[in-house]
């Protein structure tokens, strides 16, 4: 008969001291270790749209998709979580000082519906007044606007985005001519409509 070396058996008598290294899952919840790398969360308060975790995701875990109608515009963040491989890659790109998502320690991931396996949080989207086209995410704007302080004055997109954020303007101080001439400039313009009022002959 074989017998146990010492390093076994210390781990044995350790084992009946302190308890067992395995947990009784599923009997019992398993607690992961604080440091375990489990599936990453988006942060619907922090993460303001921008895109940039869909860019760098290895396995295209990450989309994004833009609403647009009468009723509203938005852009919907979706993680899949049946693809994504906890790389960290989204939280270490994330402009929101990678806040916007982040690894949990959430660990249990089985489903049934395959279909079902994805987390999505919605960003509202800043339209052109003009075209109606999407310009970014009105938090996005609000993180442009705080990096780059007063050079925000430089432009009227991003001032009367930010003004209006503060509830300090509404859509009544705007312009309400439409001619896509010079009064239309102090308007939140799309780079396509903000060129073709700059540049217009139109007054
Ligand atoms: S952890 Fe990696 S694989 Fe998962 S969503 Fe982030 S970048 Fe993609
Ligand atoms: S703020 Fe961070 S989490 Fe949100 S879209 Fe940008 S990179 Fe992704």
């Amino acid at each position: 008969m074989k017998l146990p070396k010492i390093r076994e058996l210390i781990e044995a008598i350790k084992a009946l001291i302190v308890g067992p290294y395995t947990s009784k899952f599923p009997k019992e919840p398993h607690v992961p270790h604080k440091n375990f790398r489990g599936q990453p969360k988006y942060d619907d308060q922090k993460c303001v749209g921008c895109c940039a975790c869909v860019e760098v995701c290895p396995v295209n875990a990450l989309d994004s998709k833009d609403i647009v109608n009468k009723e509203e515009a938005k852009r919907t963040m979706i993680h899949y979580t049946d693809t994504c491989i906890f790389c960290g890659q989204c939280e270490a790109a994330c402009i929101a000082d990678h806040e916007g998502i982040k690894l949990s320690n959430d660990w249990e991931l089985a489903f049934f519906d395959r279909s079902q396996a994805f987390e999505t949080i919605d960003k509202e989207l800043q339209l052109c007044e003009i075209c109606g086209d999407t310009i970014a995410c009105k938090d996005h704007l609000k993180w442009i606007s705080e990096k780059i302080g007063e050079l925000t004055y430089s432009n009227p997109t991003l001032y009367l985005s930010r003004l209006k954020g503060l509830g300090i303007i509404d859509e009544n101080i705007i312009s309400a001519l439409k001619d896509n001439g010079r009064s239309d400039r102090v308007k939140i313009l799309c780079a396509r409509c903000r060129r073709e009022t700059t540049l217009t002959t139109k007054e």
